[in-house]
């Protein structure tokens, strides 16, 4: 083993999740991720008989959602450090699908902080197979939609894409969410980030949950993309569509420390994911390196390869440590954003960096698609545009320090 999992005192429940997830990743995430990447038209991702069911399957099959209450007998800091752990080994067997599985769950979350029974039991009961996700950028606006410390924030001239009004007893949406929407082709429930007072710019804005087969909504094509080509990502467009008025879970006062919110657990949980991409990065360049010669030794050891197999390592380890520690402290305590943030930051910029010296260990094998680190090189970049670009969500965590 490459990299041992140095965390101290897990009890036996913890590591046992921990392992069936990693059998998972290896097992079902991996070759479906492999093979759902090959795929030169991404409507191929999600046509019926894709391994994309079946790995949205056999995820449920885990029962992962013991998670969410207290069945497994763990008490918050274990339980928070299950997710993270289980975040790692879903990053590590294929960040698309490891985001796509994530994503599916959020209007759960939604659901259950609004407090409302009858929104719980809409939202939340698991034989719906309800698929999620969260739909913020828009085809005029992706940084604006996220950067709550810029004066931007709340420009009445800046302009939503989305917009709801009340009319009596409901809110009526009309607009577009962008291309970007991670699980947008497939999801059965949007939790919908749109404006609804624009005298307040973005910051006079809402979070709905709005189921999708509403008359009123339709898609996009799936998106075409360079990386975690696995994750299906379409437009949604709203043409006055009507949600009971109680579906808005969180109203314009609420809305920049709802979003703030949401930041710190989504950040949060991308570091995690991005330090399971790492990983596979070291393992797979410590095992190529042992196998291939040249020089008429093993290239592990030439010293420049050890010294750059050693420098992959220690910096995905060090990720982890602060990966680990920001998601345990911010789900059992009030966020703070800004270490979320610099989790997502360093967390992605450290995949791709072990990503892309992995690829150099690999040689001129490393450039090619019969082997697996130019796909992690791809992956691990779109990270650092997704859930806000690192540059953005560093002014973000800057104005908090
Ligand atoms: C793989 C992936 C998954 C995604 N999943 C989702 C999803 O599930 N739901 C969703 O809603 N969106 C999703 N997104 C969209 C993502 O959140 C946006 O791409 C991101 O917020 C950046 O927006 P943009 O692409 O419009 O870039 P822009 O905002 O146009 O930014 C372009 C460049 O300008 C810089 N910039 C912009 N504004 C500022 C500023 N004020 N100060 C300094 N620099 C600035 C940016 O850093 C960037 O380098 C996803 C994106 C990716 C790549």
């Amino acid at each position: 083993m490459t990299l041992v999992d140095i965390e101290a005192n897990l009890s036996d429940t913890e590591r046992e999740l921990r392992d069936s997830v990693h059998k998972f990743a290896s097992e079902v995430m991996r070759p479906a991720g492999r093979a759902l990447d090959r795929l030169s038209d991404p409507s191929d991702v999600i046509a019926s008989g894709s391994m994309l069911w079946q790995v949205f399957e056999r995820h449920r099959e885990l029962g992962l959602d013991l998670l969410d209450g207290d069945d497994l007998g763990l008490g918050p800091v274990e339980r928070a450090r299950v997710r993270a752990m289980v975040a790692e080994e879903m990053g590590w067997g294929d960040a698309g699908l490891a985001i796509s599985l994530g994503v599916a769950g959020f209007h759960r979350m939604f659901a259950r902080l609004s407090g409302r029974p009858a929104l719980i039991e809409r939202f939340c009961a698991q034989d719906r197979h309800e698929i999620g996700c969260w739909a913020v950028t828009e085809p005029d606006h992706g940084s604006d939609t996220l950067a709550v410390s810029e004066p931007s924030f709340n420009d009445p001239q800046i302009r939503a894409n989305c917009v709801a009004r009340k009319d009596g007893k409901e809110w009526v949406i009309r607009g577009q969410k962008a291309a970007w929407v991670s699980n947008g082709t497939i999801a059965t429930v949007a939790t919908l980030f749109c404006t609804i007072d624009p005298s307040h710019g973005f910051e006079g804005g809402a979070i709905c949950l709005v189921p999708l087969d509403l008359p009123g909504v339709s898609r996009g094509k799936p998106l075409d993309k360079l990386g975690q080509r696995a994750l299906n990502q379409g437009e949604i467009f709203f043409d006055d569509v009507r949600i009971p008025e109680e579906y808005a879970v969180i109203g314009a006062p609420a809305y920049k420390g709802a979003l703030e919110m949401v930041l710190a657990l989504a950040n949060a949980s991308m570091g995690t994911i991005f330090v399971g991409l790492g990983r596979a990065a070291v393992e797979h360049a410590v095992a190529y390196a042992r196998e291939r010669v040249q020089g008429g030794r093993p290239i592990i050891e030439h010293q420049s390869v050890k010294a750059r197999l050693f420098k992959i390592f220690a910096q995905v380890e060090a990720a982890r440590a602060l990966a680990r520690r920001v998601y345990v402290y911010n789900s059992t305590h009030p966020p703070l954003v800004q270490y979320s943030i610099a989790s997502k930051v360093f967390c992605t910029n450290t995949a791709f960096e072990a990503a892309s010296g992995a690829l150099q260990i690999f040689g001129g094998n490393g450039l090619s698609r019969e082997y697996p680190v130019e796909k992690l090189v791809r992956d691990a970049r779109a990270s650092m545009i997704e859930d806000g670009c690192n540059d953005l969500l560093s002014l973000v965590g800057a104005s908090k320090l």
